[in-house]
């Protein structure tokens, strides 16, 4: 599908084969561990032999992704699968690498765990920067916009600086999604991401994904996987692929109810601060105008303490307790009880694709419980 058309168009034909009669626009999932080989030639290039490595399901959703990022995609498990695997097999024992300060927290308790006994020395920095100078810097990973804090970062600036001493730009794109942003045109080597959130968009399966245009990187990542084995099932890799049609319509109502939330809560007395991109005046709406085609619908925001986002779950009717985000359905997740180094009530509310005006009217309902309370 060629970039001249527009998100919808290339979304809802993503990786599909040209129609057929007779035939379903998405061909169903292929289940199977193990192929029948030919009894003489034995295994042939080209033809699947073996679930690990061989996938037409699999292949099909990953040329759908590769299409939206505008690279090759290799699809994985999980976010956490792709992330890892990038880190394993890109980064060498005594190599340096950055990670952000303030991104996913798993992403950053893994390799102080996994990389660092390995040798591998992990500094960190924060998405807002200063950054380090990337001399001697095998890798340096972004994440932008980050979570849960939503600082972004110069994808381009960053990596113009990083290529000029030879180190590698990966970019974790999960919160933006390759609707939002594309790192690879701008400069990045590769990205990482998780289709687990806003991507799959449906709260049902596990997903994650790398995609470069460098055929090497591809080619590690490649035989790192096949050899490791951290691939999806076929079913989730088929309904990730069903799900990819609606991505920009729902990428569209979250953002819009990003913003009407963000607005609401901007100038709320119990909220003590908001995130959001796309409001004028965040730290990081210069940045994602200039950089992103779109804002997530991802909002950060700030209550007094643990209690009082209790309270506010509890009194609202739409917003339901949940990690994770990019879901059809409003979810808020005070991300200090997973052990993410964030202020106790610190909530990271993920808008679904309910009514504007029915969740404005639930947050500030469920909000103004904060004060009847006999909170002062
Ligand atoms: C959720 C997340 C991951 C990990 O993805 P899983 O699919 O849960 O393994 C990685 N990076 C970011 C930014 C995430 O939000």
């Amino acid at each position: 599908m060629t970039d001249a058309y527009g998100d919808s168009t290339r979304c809802v034909h993503a990786g599909l084969p040209p129609a057929e009669p007779g035939q379903p626009f998405l061909p169903g999932p292929v289940f199977a561990s193990t192929f029948p080989l030919d009894p003489a030639t034995g295994p042939v290039p080209g033809v699947d032999s073996y679930g690990r490595p061989d996938s037409a399901t699999r292949r099909r959703l990953e040329s759908a992704i590769g299409e939206l990022e505008g690279g090759e995609c290799l699809a994985f498990a999980s976010g956490m699968a792709a992330v890892s695997a990038a880190l394993l097999a890109l980064v060498g024992t005594s190599d340096e690498i950055v990670l952000p300060r303030d991104g996913y927290y798993k992403t950053r308790a893994w390799a102080a765990q996994a990389l660092s006994s390995r040798g591998i020395t992990v500094t960190l920095a924060p998405t807002a920067g200063p950054y380090p100078d990337f001399a001697g810097v095998r890798l340096v990973l972004l994440e932008t916009p980050a979570n849960p804090g939503l600082d972004v970062c110069d994808i381009a600036a960053i990596a113009e600086a990083a290529h000029a001493v030879g180190t590698l730009v990966a970019v974790d794109n999960t919160t933006a999604t390759p609707l939002g942003q594309t790192p690879l045109a701008l400069g990045a080597d590769l990205v990482v991401a998780s289709g687990t959130k806003a991507l799959a968009g449906h709260s049902d399966l596990l997903l994650g994904y790398v995609a470069s245009r460098d055929a090497e990187i591809v080619s590690a990542l490649r035989s790192w996987r096949d050899s490791t084995g951290a691939i999806p099932g076929n079913f989730d890799a088929w309904l990730a692929h069903r799900s990819l049609a609606t991505l920009d319509l729902r990428l569209a109502r979250q953002s819009e109810n990003a913003a009407a939330v963000a607005s609401m809560l901007a100038t709320h007395p119990a909220v003590r601060s908001v995130r959001w991109p796309g409001l004028t005046g965040d730290p990081s709406y210069v940045v994602a105008s200039k950089q992103m085609r779109r804002v997530p619908g991802v909002v950060t925001f700030e209550l007094a303490s643990a209690d009082e986002v209790a309270r506010f779950l509890t009194a609202s009717k739409l917003v339901v307790a949940a990690t994770s985000f990019g879901g059809p359905h409003t979810t808020a997740d005070r991300r200090a009880q997973w052990g993410d180094d964030a202020p106790e009530g610190l909530v990271r509310l993920s808008c679904g694709i309910e009514d504007s005006a029915d969740l404005i009217v639930d947050i500030t309902v469920a909000l103004a419980h904060l004060k009847t309370d006999g909170n002062t």
